[in-house]
C-alpha cells in the first residue's frame, strides 16, 4: 500500500501570525509533527492570484513580504526554503494541456511562509507555489486539484491557504476577543457541514449559497485554495478540522485535512 500524504487548507488570517505564538500557531506546529516528513510542498496561496497558470520555478524562492502597515520585524522574516525546479515542471506535466509558466519572478508569500514557518519551522523542506489563475471558474480550480493527485502518492504535501471566511471591511484589526459575526459563523457551520458529507458540488457552487456566503467570501482568492484540496480528496477519506477558530470577528482560522 502506498503511503499517501495528507492535503491541508490552512486558514492564515492575519500576517501577525508568522510572528505571534498563540493557539492557531501552537495547532499549526502540532500538525507538523503529526504528519510524515514530506519530500516537497506545492501550495497554492490565496495571495499569488494572478490572470494565468504558473509555479514558482526558482532554487531560492525569495521570501516575499507581500502586505503592507505592519510593524518592521515581520518584514524582517526570512523563510529561506529552497526551491524545487523537478516539481515545478513535474506540476507543469501533470496539469498539460493547461498551459502553465514557469516563473523566476515570485517566490514564497505570507500566505506560504507565514504558516509553514510554524508547521516545518527548519524551512528545509523545498516548496514550489502555485498560482491561481483570477480568470477561471471555480470548477477549474477543483479540477486542478484533482489533477494533482499523483503528487500525494509521491511524498509531496498539497497545501491551500486563505481564509473560508475572509471579510476585511468587517475585521477588527488589533481587538481582542471579538464576537464573530453571526453570519461568519453561520457560513463556516455549513461549509463544515458539506465538507463533512463530501458535497463538493456545493462547495465548488459557493456563489449560489446565499448572503452568508456573499459576507464571507466577498472576494473569491481565499476560498479557492480550499477547492484545490477539496479536489483531492478520495472517496470516503477522512475530514478533520485541527485547527478552528474565528479571528477578529470576520476570519475564520479553520483548518482543514484530508486524510
Ligand atoms: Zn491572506
Amino acid at each position: 500500500m502506498t503511503d499517501l500524504m495528507p492535503v491541508i487548507f490552512f486558514g492564515h488570517g492575519n500576517p501577525m501570525n508568522a510572528l505571534s505564538k498563540n493557539a492557531y500557531t501552537d495547532r499549526w506546529a502540532s500538525i507538523g509533527n503529526a504528519i510524515p516528513r514530506p519530500k516537497a510542498v506545492l501550495s497554492v496561496s490565496a495571495h499569488w492570484y494572478l490572470p494565468a497558470c504558473a509555479v514558482t520555478a526558482n532554487l531560492t524562492p525569495p521570501t516575499i513580504h507581500d502586505f503592507g502597515g505592519f510593524p518592521r520585524e515581520l518584514y524582517e522574516v526570512q523563510y529561506p526554503a529552497p526551491g524545487s525546479p523537478e516539481l515545478a515542471r513535474r506540476v507543469q506535466g501533470l496539469l498539460a494541456p493547461v498551459s502553465v509558466g514557469l516563473d523566476a519572478s515570485w517566490g514564497l508569500d505570507h500566505g506560504t511562509w507565514a504558516v509553514l514557518r510554524h508547521v516545518f519551522p527548519e524551512a528545509d523542506i523545498p516548496i514550489v507555489q502555485l498560482s491561481i489563475n483570477e480568470t477561471q471558474p471555480p470548477q477549474f480550480h477543483y479540477d486542478i486539484g484533482k489533477r494533482l493527485a499523483a503528487l500525494r502518492a509521491e511524498g509531496v504535501l498539497i497545501v491551500g491557504s486563505g481564509n473560508i471566511v475572509h471579510n476585511l471591511h468587517t475585521y477588527a484589526w488589533g481587538t481582542h476577543g471579538v464576537a464573530p459575526f453571526d453570519w461568519a459563523v453561520r457560513f463556516e457551520k455549513h461549509a463544515r457541514e458539506l465538507l463533512v458529507k463530501g458535497d463538493d458540488a456545493r462547495l465548488i457552487a459557493y456563489e449560489r449559497l446565499g448572503r452568508d456566503a456573499q459576507l464571507s467570501i466577498p472576494t473569491p482568492e481565499h476560498y479557492l485554495p480550499l477547492l484545490y484540496v477539496l479536489g483531492l480528496r478520495r472517496r470516503n477519506e477522512q475530514v478533520s478540522f485541527p485547527v478552528q477558530g474565528v479571528d477578529g470577528g470576520s476570519v475564520s482560522m479553520l483548518a482543514v485535512q484530508i486524510g
